[in-house]
């Protein structure tokens, strides 16, 4: 099949988080089970390309600059007014850039006739509906990686972009005056995927729904939930090039050396306590101020590191609290390779996301032996099992409540259990041998695809 794969981020070029690994991963996969497939993305920091193949969407041009990245290429769409700024989001005008993206990116698929256009996010959500109004021939699948984030524009973008005002209404894209790309992606996609099964049924839940959840139920005969998988060549503990030892399952004494270097790099004193790090965006989503209120209360020794960046607040009080507490340390950028060092060299790691469509850092620590603390929800209650001390089965530490109380006691009961050798070590190996490959993740989207393409037995 020919594929095209639109999303506003992806490795090697542009990451921000859990998306950028998804479309690598899944064009990765799906390149190499024979399908053809380009990316569609966003050309960041870059002038408008001269010269070569270019779109105009009402006056604003687009460069196309096509490359080849392992078995599929990446069509980079550039314009320097829109898309040549120093950062990739956090612009006023963020709806307006991606709705013209959006835009060329449904001129180029018109223009290349896909079997299928596989949209992401809000970024690429006036797509189906741009293609339904053109009569393009392609099917569309519309993955939603946080239903949060809907590109809610002034109604007038709808006349900049090409989209007919006969579409501005509430069975449409109308969304509280607004017109809403998540709303589109959801209404005009011929499919609607969620990165996991739990969160494709939480979104049609008013506590998670952010106002769509009509709207999904309503359409909720065309979503399914299919869970993320992580690149289990890029996160590999036995090979992986940004460490300073490696390790396996059969051989672990490299993850005691990670871990001791990582204490040194920060100079936490080599002791006998479990190391707890996070790593992620530092967003009211990701549950960072029930962590750091939780510190105070956790029975028994610990060391903890946090990396990542995002709300302002919320970093000035993890810095507060890096620089009054010996036990305690923050680093506020992103890190890759600090990353990896920190899943390596950690013990334990804390994820209390308030909400996680499908989440990749609870997969990627399992695999280099921490293990997770979570909450049970999304892709975290589909991917963390509780721990059972009697059975010995389970590959994590679950908790409910959005509490700080009920994380610190999660997490005091990892801290116990890592005083146990013999019970940490199997649950480290539960951990490790937890199966999280994009092979399952990718067949299933095949087969999505081909249902869709089917011709209709009428
Ligand atoms: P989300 O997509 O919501 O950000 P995920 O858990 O799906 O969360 O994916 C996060 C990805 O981004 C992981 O690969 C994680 O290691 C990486 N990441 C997040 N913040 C940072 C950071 N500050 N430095 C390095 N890597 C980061």
């Amino acid at each position: 099949m020919k594929i095209a794969v639109v999303a506003a981020e992806t490795l090697p070029f542009s990451k921000s988080g859990g998306l950028a690994d998804y479309v690598y991963s899944l064009s990765n996969a799906l390149s190499a089970s024979g399908h053809e497939v380009d990316v569609m993305t966003p050309d960041y920091g870059a002038s408008t390309a001269s010269g070569g193949e270019s779109y105009t969407v009402n006056g604003m041009t687009f460069g196309v600059t096509s490359q080849k990245t392992g078995g599929w290429s990446a069509l980079k769409l550039s314009n320097s007014d829109l898309f040549g700024r120093k950062d990739m989001y956090g612009y006023d005008d963020d709806d307006r850039r991606f709705a013209y993206f959006a835009a060329a990116a449904a001129e180029i698929a018109s223009a290349r006739s896909y079997d299928i256009v596989h949209c992401n996010d809000w970024q690429s959500g006036f797509i189906p509906l741009l293609l339904k109004q053109k009569g393009d021939a392609s099917h569309s699948v519309y993955t939603i990686h946080n239903l949060q984030f809907q590109g809610n524009s002034p109604p007038s973008i709808m006349g900049e972009i090409g989209i007919n005002q006969s579409y501005f209404d509430i069975e449409g894209i109308e969304f509280y005056g607004k017109a809403s790309a998540m709303k589109a992606g959801i209404v005009y996609s011929d499919r609607i995927v969620t990165v996991s099964p739990t969160y494709s049924r939480e979104i049609q839940t008013g506590r998670y729904g952010f106002g769509m959840d009509g709207i999904i139920r309503k359409h909720s005969g065309r979503l399914t939930g299919i869970l993320n998988g992580i690149d289990y060549k890029m996160w590999d503990p036995s090979a992986d090039a940004l460490l300073p030892s490696n390790y396996g399952m059969t051989a672990m004494d490299g993850k005691a050396s990670c871990k001791s270097a990582l204490q040194r790099t920060f100079s936490l004193p080599q002791v006998k306590r479990p190391l707890i790090v996070s790593i992620g965006r530092l967003w009211e989503q990701k549950g960072i101020d029930l962590l750091i209120d939780a510190l105070d209360s956790i029975e028994g020794g610990f060391q903890f590191i946090i990396l990542g960046t995002g709300d302002k607040e919320l970093m000035n009080k993890i810095q507060e609290r890096a620089s009054t507490d010996i036990n305690v340390r923050a680093v506020l950028r992103y890190d890759e390779q600090l990353a990896h060092r920190m899943y390596a060299g950690s013990d334990i790691f804390a994820m209390p996301s308030r909400f996680e469509p499908c989440g990749l850092s609870q997969m990627i620590c399992m695999r280099y032996g921490s293990v997770p603390v979570v909450r049970k929800t999304g892709g975290l209650a589909d991917t963390v099992m509780d721990f059972d001390p009697d059975t010995g089965e389970g590959n994590g530490f679950v908790f409910e409540d959005e509490s700080a109380e009920q994380l610190a006691y999660a997490l005091t009961r990892a801290v116990k259990t890592f005083q146990s050798v013999e019970t940490w070590s199997g649950l480290v190996r539960n951990c490790m041998s937890s199966d999280h490959s994009w092979e399952a993740s990718a067949k299933e989207y095949e087969m999505l695809y081909a249902e869709i393409s089917r011709p209709k037995v009428s």
